[in-house]
């Protein structure tokens, strides 16, 4: 009796110790980075007003291709949204942004009964039955009855369709209108075909092949055009479909595989073969998780979980773009299809990004924490030269008329500084970065420099030749120039060369207005554009003001500050923009642009964070002796503009870029002027961060009393030492480095207040 009292208590007990032992197990595990990450952030958005204009990317990090829920009709660029009803289908994706839209689309959807064309397949769906994960998606589609679920590769999805008990489960396949076909093999257990749907920026010839495979031989199956069936297994079409009809018991699965190739249908199966093979959805998903931890995890940050979860939604866009566009060939070197010359070329190649946006922070934070990813991109950016003459502005898949500026030069000089370029391709970078500044290209005015003949005649674009956004871009090819200067002085270019470059440079001087101390239009005969209202949107302006639009100087703000009439004016000049009230004119655009209303609603005066000629200017009062300016708007930036919610964003993300402001924000630093090695310093957010380097070495980022109230920087040790300087060298950080804050909640007016604590700008 004792015996086996003993062993029940024992018995007892043990059950006890390992369910305590399960639950704080479960207490105390941590949600992993990609667990924290909401790729819902920024969907609830609209033309008229972006709280990101995102979708829910269920990708690799800049994979090749991106896997949606499809909410929109076809051709939509607001695909998924989330105040819609009914998903479509799910949509393989390769669209940047709604404004640029979609290229080589198509969609799988499952469904109950004879339900084809994307209206009458469309089903009631509940954000409370949709589990959103980069590396994984599930939601049950009400009016089928189904349960969908996806997860991807790189170039690939694995679905998993839980269906009801019914004759007529089917899966629709629609290759989209423009010109699609389907090809139904081995009895519709393997679906083939192509979209060319695109929105621009392509050969002729492009296509983008798909293969389908399911994990069993159908009941029926059809070809469709324009939603109707037709005979036969193969079918051509202005917009050709297929279904795959099966019986199936009450949760029964099918699964079915799909890869695709900008190259060819070859190309597509040896994609299937060589990212999902044999493996299941389950470690498919796994195998995701476990690649979204590691991109993710490289900055390892402590806080409170919802900064976390916008942490790491933030970091997760910022190495969505730019995609991987290139495939692997059987040997498994890189190849790709050139969406400039429409031929099968070796090499590495990248698309989906403006350089508008994504130079400014975006391309930095990956020369810090993903070098090797942008030493492919600067070898896919010399291909992009060989095969249409030019650098890309902005990529999808080809060249876009969009947005302005030369950037590329910013974004081929800071890999080139930071040493991520390969150095024997550097020297012909340098020559695109040179044809680029001096010509346009003869059909995107957007590629290479617009106006380039005038600028380079009278050092700045003029207002009143035709050529729009002149001031702005005059201000942007002067940045350019000192970076091209930078890559020069780099790469042991003649003197002369850099000097003409260096002088370029300065050309922001020329459109500087002494009356308003704002920059302003000028006229070919030198005179100011008149009249001239600096609260006006567009017009010398590009989707800002003069007020936003005057800090383009990121190579020399303490040049800008002399113009204005020194540091105090250049202060008073920063906290007017947050002091003024939000006042607008929108004539140029004949509307309220959604740009303009984010800006009216935030309450934070005329600062627009939510587009990104202004998102550096926070960080120039480390210029001007007012550091404790930048850490308190820094930090109400972080903390009013950046929610892990679907209106989470304060204007559209923009590949990455808005996303990547905050991740370097949070961090405690931001690279204001990219072409230069010096990070700017702001407020951190955590209370630690730690930051592995693909060098092995470590950034450890502690801030100690840090609250929400105690934003200011009352001290900073770097390895141990005081330091009182307001930037970070970038190869001291490479280093390994030890950075020490100490917070408090009043700003310490005396530190970094020196002219030496001031960041780099190329006037001294
Ligand atoms: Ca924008």
């Amino acid at each position: 009796m004792m015996k086996h009292t003993i062993l029940l208590m024992s018995l007892l007990l043990l059950g006890a110790s390992s369910a305590m032992a399960q639950k704080s197990r479960q207490e105390a595990r941590q949600p992993s980075p990609a667990e924290l990450v909401n790729p819902l952030m920024g969907t609830d958005s609209k033309g008229e007003l972006s709280n990101g204009n995102t979708y829910p990317a269920i990708a690799l990090p800049w994979g090749m291709n991106f896997w949606m829920p499809q909410t929109g009709r076809m051709g939509d660029g607001w695909a998924y949204t989330y105040d819609a009803d009914k998903i479509r289908g799910f949509k393989q994706t390769h669209q940047p942004s709604p404004w640029i839209n979609d290229y080589g689309q198509f969609a799988l959807m499952p469904v109950v009964g004879m339900k084809i064309d994307q209206q009458s397949r469309a089903s009631w769906f509940s954000h409370k039955t949709e589990v959103a994960h980069p590396y994984y998606y599930k939601v049950y589609l009400a009016d089928h009855d189904v349960v969908a679920e996806l997860a991807p590769t790189e170039r690939c999805a694995y679905f998993r369709f839980t269906m009801p008990r019914t004759d007529s489960a089917i899966i629709v396949i629609d290759a989209f209108d423009r010109g699609s076909r389907v090809t139904l093999e081995q009895g519709g257990r393997r679906v083939t075909g192509y979209t060319t749907r695109n929105s621009g920026g392509v050969p002729a010839n492009f296509k983008n092949y798909f293969v389908i495979e399911f994990d069993r031989a159908p009941a029926f199956q059809s070809v469709w055009e324009n939603g109707q069936r037709r005979p036969g297994n193969d079918l051509s079409a202005n917009h050709a479909g297929a279904i795959v009809g099966f019986r199936t018991s009450a949760g029964e699965v099918i699964h079915a595989r799909v890869a695709s190739s900008f190259i060819s249908l070859e190309q597509a199966e040896r994609n299937l073969q060589q990212e999902v093979g044999a493996r299941s959805f389950d470690q498919i998903t796994s195998q995701a998780r476990a690649r979204w931890d590691d991109v993710l995890g490289r900055v390892e940050v402590a806080g409170p979980e919802r900064s976390r979860a916008t942490f790491y939604s933030c970091l997760y866009r910022a190495v969505l773009f730019p995609r991987t566009f290139h495939e692997q060939d059987a040997d498994g070197n890189p190849v790709h299809y050139s969406p400039y010359n429409g031929e099968v070329l070796p090499g590495y190649l990248f698309t989906d990004t403006g350089f508008w946006d994504t130079f400014r922070c975006l391309f930095p934070l990956l020369n810090l924490v993903y070098p090797s990813m942008n030493a492919q991109m600067q070898a896919g950016l010399l291909n992009t030269y060989k095969e249409s003459g030019f650098l890309p502005e902005w990529a999808s898949p080809g060249h876009r008329g969009c947005m302005i500026g030369n950037n590329s030069a910013s974004v081929v000089t800071d890999a080139i500084i930071k040493g991520v370029t390969d150095p024997a391709i550097a020297n012909d970078l340098y020559q695109a970065m040179l044809k680029g500044a001096n010509n346009v290209h003869p059909r995107v005015s957007s590629t290479g420099r617009a106006g380039f003949a005038e600028y380079n005649r009278l050092g700045y674009v003029p207002y009143d030749i035709g050529i729009n956004e002149s001031a702005a871009r005059t201000l942007e090819y002067a940045y350019d120039d000192w970076c091209i200067s930078r890559a020069g002085r780099q790469l042991g270019r003649p003197a002369e060369e850099i000097a003409l470059y260096e002088g370029r440079g300065q050309n922001y001087r020329n459109v500087f207005d002494l009356e308003t101390r704002l920059m302003r239009g000028r006229n070919r005969d030198g005179s100011s554009q008149s009249p001239f209202n600096p609260f006006k949107w567009g017009d010398a302006f590009t989707e800002g003001n003069s007020w936003h639009y005057t800090w383009s100087v990121f190579h020399d703000p303490r040049g800008l500050a002399g113009l204005m009439g020194g540091r105090e004016r250049f202060t008073a000049m920063l906290d007017s923009v947050f002091r003024l009230p939000p006042v607008f004119d929108a004539s140029y655009y004949g509307g309220v642009i959604h740009e303009i209303r984010e800006m009216q609603i935030m309450n934070m005066g005329n600062y627009a964070h939510g587009n990104q000629p202004i998102q550096h200017m926070i960080y120039l009062y480390n210029y001007s002796g007012a550091p404790w300016k930048a850490q308190f708007w820094a930090r109400e930036a972080m903390d009013k503009l950046y929610q892990p919610t679907p209106d989470g964003y304060c204007g559209d993300e923009d590949n990455g870029q808005t996303s990547a402001w905050y991740v370097f924000s949070a961090i405690g630093f931001y690279p204001v002027c990219p072409g230069s090695t010096q990070y700017v310093i702001g407020s951190p957010l955590f209370d630690a961060v730690t930051v592995h380097l693909e060098n092995g070495k470590t950034i450890k980022i502690t801030a100690e009393e840090n609250t929400p109230d105690n934003r200011y920087i009352q001290s900073l040790r770097v390895n141990g030492k005081s330091y009182s300087k307001n930037y970070l060298e970038h190869f001291d950080l490479l280093k390994g480095a030890d950075l020490r804050f100490r917070m408090g909640a009043q700003p310490a007016t005396s530190r970094g207040v020196g002219e030496d604590d001031a960041p780099y700008s190329f006037t001294h």
